[in-house]
């Protein structure tokens, strides 16, 4: 039996990771961190009985506790709160791999943490590789941990790139959905609703990641990721659209050949690559059925409809401290339309205020880029106030 723990078990990765687990079989679940579905928790734990879990704070626990006695569980396990507690989860002796699925900056310092403690991590905050990448791959090379990604894209360049020689790679190339407004106007953005932003064509996801991909923004956080993930610059990491998600990205290499990873948009594809990688194992979904697929089509991505795009690729060419900004700034602006306090257009506009009055600096260590996320989360609601003033909704 392998042991495994889960940092954001109740979330889309974390629920779907559970469900891989079930399938392989031969997985102990030793402990599971989440922040407030206590109900989903206390069924999670009643299901896999872990050791530890971890929730957001003293209130949720509580409330855990009796949405477990309720389900006759026996008896509950050892619960921790907080950051500390996802950390505990993160670095837990007997578990071999971490699922890092936690959603935003919260899983920053325990995954470095699960990181340094040379864990295999089946990385899907794609946060953590944004906000620190060096000080993630390095701490990578120091402990030999191993950094599988879980990101569709992601997964799709680790199976592409299997076998080959990076002198021989000459670019990566990230697909894109392009969102439910790739085919519309600007000022159809403009005035898009938080239910038609949460409208995602393809893939079924979190409530930050749907907004990410409605502003292109998730695949410029992707390009940063790949970054450190592959090691290849900016310069060398394309997008495309390609609205049928098939294709969940490619590589070019130098004599222009282009090899592909194609499947079905199911996250458990991917979580199962990681969790069984060198090795592959047959998995619980339909295979590909190409008598369904009508075409696959390409274009390129509108920068200028999408400025967040644009913006990620800035931040990285930029680099140091700036894509922890972009990052920070990113999720403040997100949640206040999520809030309903701003309008779509206003992110790109919050995020490029925060980076205008950024002054980036070398990740040399934990605590710059913790200061860099707690300044441009300051300045980000000084931005949003000032928009969400200006636009009065
Ligand atoms: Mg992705």
């Amino acid at each position: 039996m392998k042991a495994i723990s889960i940092l954001g078990s109740t979330g889309s990765i974390g629920c779907n990771a559970l469900k891989v687990v079930e399938h392989l079989g031969d997985y102990r679940v030793v402990a599971l961190g989440a922040g407030r579905n206590m109900a989903k928790l206390a069924e999670q734990t009643a299901r896999f009985q872990p050791e530890l879990v971890s929730v957001e704070n003293e209130d949720c626990a509580e409330t855990f506790l009796r949405e477990f006695h309720k389900l006759g569980g026996g008896a509950a396990p050892k619960i921790e709160t907080g950051e500390k507690g996802l950390i505990a989860i993160a670095t837990h002796e007997a578990a071999e791999t971490i699922v890092s699925a936690t959603v935003g900056a919260i899983g920053f310092v325990p995954t470095l943490r699960a990181i340094e403690a040379g864990k295999r991590i089946a990385l899907a905050n794609k946060e953590t590789l944004v906000m620190a990448g060096e000080l993630m791959t390095k701490a990578a090379a120091a402990s030999g941990a191993e950094l599988l990604p879980v990101d569709s894209e992601h997964n799709a360049l680790h199976q592409c790139l299997r076998g080959e020689t990076k002198k021989e790679v000459k670019r990566l190339i990230l697909t894109a959905s392009g969102g439910p407004f790739r085919t519309k106007s600007r000022l159809e953005i403009e005035n898009a609703t938080r239910e038609q932003a949460l409208n995602h064509p393809n893939w079924k996801m979190g409530d930050k990641i749907t907004i990410d991909s409605a502003t292109l923004m998730n695949k410029g956080l992707e390009v940063i990721e790949a970054r450190w993930l592959f090691d290849f610059p900016a310069e060398e990491i394309g997008v495309v659209v390609h609205p049928q998600s098939v294709v969940h990205s490619m590589i070019e290499m130098v004599d222009g050949s282009i090899i592909a990873q194609l499947g079905v948009t199911d996250m458990k594809h991917a979580i199962q690559y990681a969790l069984t990688f060198p090795e592959r194992q047959p998995n619980c979904l339909e295979p590909l059925d190409f008598r369904k697929i009508s075409q696959l089509t390409f274009e390129e991505p509108d920068m200028e409809k999408f400025p967040c795009l644009a913006l990620a690729y800035k931040a990285l060419k930029i680099g140091g401290t700036m894509p922890a900004a972009l990052n920070a700034a990113n999720e403040i602006a997100v949640q206040a339309f999520l809030d309903d306090k701003i309008r779509l257009s206003e992110i790109p506009k919050i995020i490029e205020f925060v980076m205008n009055r950024h002054q980036p600096q070398p990740v040399s260590n934990l605590e710059i880029v913790l200061e860099t996320d707690a300044q441009a989360r300051k300045n980000a609601i000084i931005s949003l106030e000032k928009s969400a003033l200006a636009t009065k909704i």
